[in-house]
């Protein structure tokens, strides 16, 4: 049996698997089980900013791992302590306080609890396309309805407005809004920068009428749009902001950045036991310190400028529009993504869809220019229909 029929008898079913085994990765390249090498735009769904296989991000789970790898928060711990004040200190939103848990979902779950017990209201108010995770309360905020439909009912006095849309914004959000909850570039909702002017709006609207702004930087965090946070390219400082994905270098972890509006939590309200982990917290400081050392955010920049440029030049009927912020990068089909990323894999490049016709890419940071250039001619060779990926 190859190892994919050894997985797919027994995985769960949810996921659209595609026909690849993955057994290895180093910086923005991977490898499949036979051998053959990849350039790696999918990026562990952004989580892999830092690059793969990491040395310095290594050594550190394993220097931990031989130390100690869980203590719950009941206990005070040096990673834990050290990463807590790095978060804050890094924070776009002068965040005095940091929750740490496991994942984008739970980050998004806590800072909706948060967000309600500060204010004491219920509503949150959330964007159409939004995609903030697949547990109730995320799910609750998510858009899409094909995630949403087979789980109704979900967490009660959730609305979606268009995005972008501060009319719309200024209607909803009332003084029964406990939370606005925003990515800053929609991720898997089409790779959709928002403007300047939404979200600084957003941000007032806020204040002026105590709701909490909560900020989903989950996907754009940790240098990827070309600054540590994309909240910082448009100067909105939220209340609350949801980080995860990149945030320990590849292992499991989220946290909530607490602004100073946030009410002071309370003992017993919130927890999990993961939360914070001595193992956690060491991947966290090392990919960190890489992120600031290694300047990734100006690479993302300064490579993203040079990638979209490029795919702007691609002279193919297919595309309606290439944009993005970074790194983070969609090339809008006129026609369903899935083909054209079945082809790319042929030819040795791994990218993602966002929603039905974005090609997105979201490659580590560490990706060389040439490898980019490989990627920009390979999509250019699929679209301009030398690749047999028609529907
Ligand atoms: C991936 C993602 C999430 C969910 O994170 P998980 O770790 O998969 O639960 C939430 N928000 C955004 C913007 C994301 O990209």
């Amino acid at each position: 049996m190859t190892i994919s029929e050894l997985e797919s008898r027994y995985t769960s079913g949810v996921y659209t698997k595609r026909p690849l085994t993955i057994v290895r990765g180093q910086g923005a390249r991977v490898w499949s089980d036979e051998g053959r090498e990849y350039i790696d735009c999918v990026g562990g769904q952004g989580t892999a900013n830092v690059g793969h296989a990491n040395a310095a991000v290594a050594q550190a789970i394993a220097e931990q791992a031989r130390t100690l790898i869980s203590l719950t928060e009941a206990f005070y711990n040096d990673k834990r302590a050290a990463l807590a004040e790095k978060l804050v200190s890094i924070s776009p939103n002068h965040a005095n306080r940091a929750f740490l848990c496991n994942s984008g979902a739970e980050a998004i779950e806590g800072a909706i609890k948060f967000a309600r017990f500060s204010t004491g209201r219920t509503g949150i108010v959330a964007m159409m396309r939004g995609f903030h995770g697949r547990t109730m309360g995320a799910l609750s905020a998510t858009w899409e309805p094909k995630y949403r439909e087979p789980f109704l009912p979900l967490v009660p006095d959730f609305s979606h407005i268009p995005f972008d849309n501060l009319a719309k914004a200024r209607e909803a959000i009332t003084d029964k809004t406990a939370g606005v909850i925003v990515e800053v570039v929609q991720g898997e909702g089409g790779v959709r920068p928002a403007s300047r002017e939404f979200l600084q709006g957003l941000q007032a609207l806020c204040r002026e009428r105590g709701a909490m702004l909560i900020v989903d930087e989950v996907q754009t965090g940790f240098g990827r749009t070309g600054k540590m946070f994309a909240s910082e390219q448009f100067g909105v400082e939220a209340d609350l902001v949801a980080l995860a994905k990149s945030i320990a270098g590849g292992l499991p972890m989220g946290a909530i950045l607490i602004g100073e509006r946030v009410k002071q939590l309370q003992p017993m309200i919130h927890g999990t036991t993961f939360g914070g982990n001595p193992l956690a917290s060491a991947a966290a400081l090392a990919a960190i310190d890489i992120i600031e050392k290694e300047n990734l955010p100006a690479r993302a920049a300064e490579l993203g400028a040079y990638t979209m440029g490029r795919l702007q030049r691609i002279e193919s009927p297919m595309i309606r529009q290439v944009r993005g912020m970074g790194l983070l990068i969609g090339i809008e089909l006129k026609q369903k993504v899935q083909p054209y990323l079945q082809a790319l894999m042929e030819r040795g490049v791994l990218g993602l869809p966002a929603g039905m016709n974005v090609l997105r890419l979201l490659p580590p940071l560490v990706i060389e220019k040439s490898d980019l250039d490989i990627v920009v001619d390979q999509i250019e060779a699929v679209l301009t229909g030398r690749g047999e990926g028609e529907e």
